[in-house]
């Protein structure tokens, strides 16, 4: 009986790691993630299932009365997802109860979960406002244990019995619980450590800005897209930045290149992201943008540089000047072709005097 009831535990523990393991990576691939409408359907349909194959493993005592851990794997199911999909699945576990036979014991558990349905949500409201996951964990089997010795009572009438049941209950399914928690817990911080680090990846670390690699595979995104025909690069490049560095130092440098980061920010808000693609080169990709368009934006990124002051170290307020190669193009969306006329471009903007735009549009 003892053996049978260890292997009971350990099916059921193993059960719901792997349950837990699939939904963690189901849905944890963004930081911040919203659930659609099929994926909620999707977990109430393995939930329910995975309180049905917990049900075969269940400890079986007289009086049709079946212990096991299909409650667990409902509470994670609030905790970490929340009501929307809880509350169907409780419903469907509890109606699955009444498929193994219907008996007292099956009626007063159906009951429990019905009840559990509608207070849980508003329970762990509170709970988890002031507990972290292992202390709400516990406080919400402990519900369910209370819950479930009322109806062993009624099904039993010997309190003794009851609480002995209750009890090694309580124990089991408070462990199982608890290795679960440190399981999904330890998944998600390895998920957000490396969220973290592609987030890294992916940017430049002095201004924040996109660096050249994502720029590359944002472009072969562009690629790829049939949605997007009109492209253009408009490449930026600070003016006489060397002397800058010369007469201002280093640091104040970077900081020169942070406060253009930052403008490159917010003008370009609405279209697409700003990349520092060198030391103090920058590019920006435009799509579905007619050439005239193209030509506003770069003024105006090239206007509202002219007219910043930027900060130094000191306080002090000097003026920076860009200047901006724009290459732009009609279907072609060759990276290769466009950098180097953006690149051309800007040698122009170089040569006519700086702090101004050069527009070329691609030619086959
Ligand atoms: P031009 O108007 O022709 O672009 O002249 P420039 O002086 O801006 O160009 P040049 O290529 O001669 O100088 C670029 C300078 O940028 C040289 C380098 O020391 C500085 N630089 C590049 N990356 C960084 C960086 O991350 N931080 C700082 N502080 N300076 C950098
Ligand atoms: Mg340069
Ligand atoms: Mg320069």
């Amino acid at each position: 009986m003892l053996s049978r009831i260890l292997l009971n535990a350990i099916a059921n523990i193993a059960i719901l790691t792997l349950v837990s393991y699939i939904f963690v990576k189901m849905i944890a691939k963004k930081k911040k993630y919203t659930l659609t409408g099929w994926q909620k359907i999707v977990i109430i349909l393995i939930a329910s299932l995975t309180s049905f194959i917990l049900m075969s493993f269940s400890v079986n005592l007289p009086q049709q009365v079946k212990v096991d851990m299909r409650y667990n794997g409902l509470v994670l199911l609030l905790y970490y997802i929340g009501p929307a999909v809880f509350v169907p699945s409780t419903i469907v576990t509890a109606f699955l109860r009444l498929s193994w036979g219907v008996s007292s014991a099956a009626v007063y558990a159906f009951i429990l979960y019905v009840i559990l349905s509608i207070v849980l949500p508003f329970l762990i409201k509170r709970l988890s406002k002031h507990f972290n996951s292992y202390a709400t964990g516990l406080i919400l089997n402990a519900v369910y244990v209370i819950g479930h010795s009322i109806g062993l009572y009624f099904v039993y009438y010997d309190w003794k019995q009851t609480l002995f049941i209750s009890f090694f209950n309580f124990l089991f399914s408070s462990c199982c619980l608890m290795i679960n928690i440190m399981f999904i817990e330890d998944m998600r911080v390895n998920v957000q450590r490396y969220l973290d680090e592609k987030e890294r990846a992916k940017s430049d670390y002095l201004t924040g800005l996109y660096n050249k690699r994502e720029f590359s595979r944002n472009w072969k995104e562009i690629e790829h897209d049939p949605k997007v025909k009109h492209t253009a690069f408009l490449m930026l490049d600070i003016d006489h930045f060397k002397c800058i560095i010369d007469q201002y130092g280093h640091v104040n440098g970077d900081l020169v290149l942070r406060q253009v980061a930052d403008l490159l920010r917010i003008q370009n808000i609405e279209y697409q992201h700003a990349y520092r693609v060198g030391g103090e080169e920058f590019c920006i990709i435009l799509k579905n943008l007619c050439f005239s368009e193209q030509k506003k934006i770069a003024e105006r990124i090239r206007v509202s540089i002219e007219s910043k002051q930027f900060v130094l170290e000191n306080r002090q307020a000097i003026q920076v000047t860009v200047s901006i190669g724009l290459a732009s193009s009609y279907s072609i969306k060759d990276m290769k072709k466009l950098y180097r006329l953006a690149d051309r471009a800007l040698y122009q903007a170089k040569e006519r005097g700086r702090n101004q735009i050069v527009a070329l549009e691609f030619e086959e």
